[in-house]
């Protein structure tokens, strides 16, 4: 009888060093709103439905993430997440594993959402609202919702999924006359506001370098009002800033101006189940394939010199996933390269990644 030993953790580092700890899972390309700098006004071709990952096997991979390489967070995007019906269900199983488990959603439902998806295990979310101002939020959404998703934002944190984030993409001419309302909102509603510097990963191609407003210039328009005191540099991209007063917290992330890269721990799996080491990778592995053919994870499942897990007992598709998961971040770049250039564009946008 073959002997069995307990599988073990094996940190997962690239070639530049970086451990990789943080999973993001886009459940469903779909969205129902247009954002003018996301989508365009009649939506993408969405990914036939069978093509997308089930909620059984978007949790396989992310089991085998935090059992197998220490994977710490799981944030759950999308296209938008709350569209997909059986979104509670998939919180309620990821919740079983020892991970801080997030959301990222246009808020749009989470009013109706936000207590079921605590319930089910969901600890935090993060809100995308781009203006406070009704006209110009429906202008850039192409939907007349803001009501909806500043109600969910207080059903947000009403349900205790805390701390809630409003993420803020900041456009030059379109909205960066809010900086200072977005920060007197996140006193006034208790929510940390995120600044994010708009990247070249929208669908209609309209990204220039002269659009992008550098996170430097956004704290100087909010220290000039409620002024701020730049936090220590965590683990986080975002670089934090609390109210001198004491009311809250703003962050900037500048992932064109002030690339994170070199600190990068993280790897995508898109709803269609591609695994991409990063948001602009123009490489993606595809772990549906492995996922559905139980002989192609047989032939992908080496065992290889020094690998104890076809002797510690581990299912061959498991051990076909961490080889796809090993090689993916293997070839991970050391930066996304946005300012070079040579920077080619992903052929997938934002929405069809997951943000
Ligand atoms: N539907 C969800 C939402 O609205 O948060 C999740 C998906 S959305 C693609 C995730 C985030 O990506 C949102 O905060 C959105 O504003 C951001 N985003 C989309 N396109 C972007 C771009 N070109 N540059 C920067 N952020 C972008």
């Amino acid at each position: 009888m073959p002997t069995t030993s307990a599988p073990t953790t094996t940190p997962l580092v690239d070639g530049f060093g970086r451990v990789h700890r943080d999973l993001r899972i886009s459940v469903t390309d779909r969205c129902n709103f247009r954002c003018t700098y996301c989508m365009p006004a009649d939506g993408l071709q969405w990914q036939p439905a069978d093509t997308v990952l089930t909620a059984a096997e978007l949790a396989r991979v992310a089991r085998r993430c935090v059992e197998r390489f220490g994977f710490t967070s799981i944030r759950l995007t999308g296209g938008e997440p709350t569209v997909r019906a059986d979104l509670p269900d998939l919180v309620a199983e990821l919740a079983r594993l020892p991970v801080d488990l997030s959301l990222t959603t246009n808020g749009s439902r989470l009013a109706r959402l936000a207590p079921r998806l605590a319930a089910a295990g969901l600890r935090r979310v993060n809100v995308s609202l781009d203006s406070l101002r009704p006209e110009r939020f429906a202008a850039t959404t192409r939907r007349d919702a803001l009501a909806d998703v500043v109600a969910g934002i207080r059903a947000a944190v009403a349900a205790g999924l805390a701390p809630v984030k409003v993420n803020v993409v900041v456009t030059r001419g379109v909205n960066d006359d809010e900086v200072v309302d977005f920060a007197r909102f996140a006193r006034q509603e208790g929510v940390v506001v995120r600044f994010i510097e708009f990247m070249p990963l929208d669908a209609d191609h309209r990204w220039t370098r002269a659009s992008v407003v550098p996170s430097a210039e956004i704290l100087q328009q909010i220290d000039a009002v409620f002024p701020l005191v730049a936090q220590a540099p965590g683990s986080s991209p975002a670089r934090t800033h609390r109210f001198a007063d004491g009311r809250g917290e703003v962050g900037v992330i500048g992932s064109v101006t002030e690339p994170f890269c070199s600190r990068c721990d993280r790897v995508r799996l898109t709803a269609d189940g591609q695994l991409r080491s990063c948001l602009f990778a123009t490489d993606e592995t595809d772990l549906r394939a492995i996922l559905r053919d139980p002989d192609l994870a047989l032939r992908a499942a080496p065992s290889l010199p020094g690998d104890t897990r076809a002797a510690d007992g581990t299912d061959p598709l498991d051990r076909a996933l961490d080889h796809a998961i090993e090689a993916t971040v293997g070839a991970k770049w050391a930066g996304h390269g946005i300012s070079a250039v040579s920077f080619t564009r992903p052929t997938r946008s934002m929405s069809q990644i997951g943000g």
